[in-house]
C-alpha cells in the first residue's frame, strides 16, 4: 500500500546529507519510539549522513529509551530535510525548528486536521506511527538495515500506542509487522518491566481514583484530578495524566475520560478522551483538541467547561447508544 509515496520518502531521504527527526509535544511511546527507531535504521543504512532528533520535551516513563542529540545551531537545519512523525498539526510539533528545514515530509497515523509537508504519507488506520516506521522498513528491507536497538524502540511504540495490541486499529498488518521487530531481537520481558511495573505510590493513587470516579447518566466515565490531588500524591502531570486508562474497563461505560489540572493561570485543563465502539473525536474537536476516533486529547478552561464537555459527551454516547446495539 502507498509504495509510490514511501519510495518518495526514501528517495528524499537519499537526496539529503543532513536528517532531522520531529515528533509531537508531550511525547508518548510512540512518537518516541518511532522517531529514535528511524534514527537508528538511517544511520545503520547510510552511515555517512548526519541524523538528528532534538526535543526537550522528556516523558519520565521513557527515560529507559535513552537521551536524544544536544540541540546545534539554527543554520545547521537550513540544508536538511525534516521528518515530522507522529504530529497531526504543525502548532503540535514539540521542536519548531523544523520550519528551518528546506523540506518536510510528514509520517502519521492521526485523522489529518491540516496538511502540512512537502510529501505526506499517513495512513489513520494504522494503530501506531511506529507501524508505519515498521511498515517502510518492511518494503525496503533489501536496503535497509537494522538491529535489536531500532527494533525495540518501533515496537515499543507498536505496544504502548495499540493497549498492548488491544485496541481496533490492530490488524494483521499490525502483527505481521511486530513479527519482523520481534525476529531483530527484542527483549520483551524487559520492554514490559520497563513499561507496565508501577511504584507502590501510585497504586495508591489509583486506589484513590477507583474512590472518586464518577459517570454521567448515559455511560461517560470521568475523574477530575485537581493541583491539590496531584500534590497529595507526589504526581508530576505526565503521571497524573496516565490514569485515564483506568477507566477503561468499566461494563456500559462506552466512554470515558480524565480532567487534569495543568495549574497556569488560564486555568487550562487537559482533557484524555478514550472509548469503545462509539467515537469520541468529535467532542475533542469541539474543544480545541482532535486525536484518534477512540483515543483523543483536548482542552478546556475552567471546570465550568469541562462539565460542559461531559454534557456533550453525554449526549453523543447516548445518541450512540440509542442508535447502535452489540456495545458493552
Ligand atoms: P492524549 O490523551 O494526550 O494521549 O491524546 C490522545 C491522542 O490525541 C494522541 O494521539 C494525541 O496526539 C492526540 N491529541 C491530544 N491532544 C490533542 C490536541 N489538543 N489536538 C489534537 N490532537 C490531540
Amino acid at each position: 500500500m502507498n509504495f509510490a509515496v514511501k519510495k518518495q520518502i526514501l528517495d528524499k531521504i537519499k537526496e539529503y546529507d543532513k536528517i532531522f527527526l520531529f515528533r509531537h509535544i508531550r511525547n508518548d511511546g510512540d512518537c518516541v519510539g518511532a522517531t529514535k527507531g528511524l534514527k537508528r535504521i538511517l544511520q545503520l543504512t547510510f552511515p555517512e549522513k548526519q541524523i538528528y532528533l532534538i526535543d526537550n520535551d522528556k516523558a519520565e516513563y521513557l527515560e529507559f529509551l535513552g537521551p536524544e542529540d544536544e540541540p546545534v545551531e539554527d543554520a545547521e537545519y537550513t540544508d536538511a530535510l525534516g521528518i515530522v512523525i507522529d504530529t497531526a498539526s504543525e502548532e503540535r510539533i514539540s521542536n519548531k525548528k523544523y520550519t528551518l528545514c528546506r523540506e518536510l515530509i510528514k509520517i502519521d497515523h492521526h485523522i489529518p486536521l491540516e496538511n502540512y509537508g512537502d510529501i505526506m504519507w499517513v495512513e489513520e488506520e494504522r494503530s501506531s506511527a511506529c507501524e508505519i516506521i515498521a511498515d517502510f522498513y518492511a518494503t525496503f528491507r533489501d536496503e535497509l538495515k537494522i538491529d535489536s536497538e531500532a527494533a525495540t524502540y518501533v515496537y515499543t511504540g507498536m505496544v504502548t500506542d495499540s493497549g498492548r495490541f488491544k485496541y481496533e486499529g490492530v490488524t494483521g498488518d499490525t502483527m505481521r509487522n511486530a513479527a519482523i521487530m520481534l525476529d531483530c531481537g527484542v527483549d520483551t520481558e524487559k520492554l514490559y518491566a520497563h513499561l507496565y511495573l508501577e511504584a507502590f505510590g501510585y497504586l495508591k493513587f489509583k486506589a484513590e481514583i477507583y474512590q472518586r470516579m464518577q459517570i454521567t447518566e448515559n455511560g461517560v466515565a470521568y475523574i477530575f484530578i485537581d493541583k491539590d490531588m496531584q500534590k497529595e500524591f507526589n504526581l508530576t502531570l505526565e503521571q497524573a495524566s496516565a490514569c485515564v486508562g483506568t477507566l477503561d474497563s468499566i461494563r456500559g461505560a462506552i466512554a470515558w475520560m480524565a480532567f487534569i489540572e495543568n495549574g497556569d493561570a488560564e486555568n487550562s485543563i487537559r482533557v484524555r478522551l478514550r472509548s469503545r465502539f462509539v467515537h469520541i473525536n468529535p467532542i475533542a474537536e469541539k474543544y480545541r483538541g482532535g486525536g484518534h476516533a477512540c483515543a483523543s486529547g483536548a482542552t478546556v478552561y475552567g471546570w465550568d467547561e469541562a462539565e460542559q464537555l461531559l454534557r456533550d459527551a453525554d449526549a453523543h454516547v447516548k445518541e450512540y447508544k440509542e442508535t447502535h446495539e452489540g456495545w458493552l
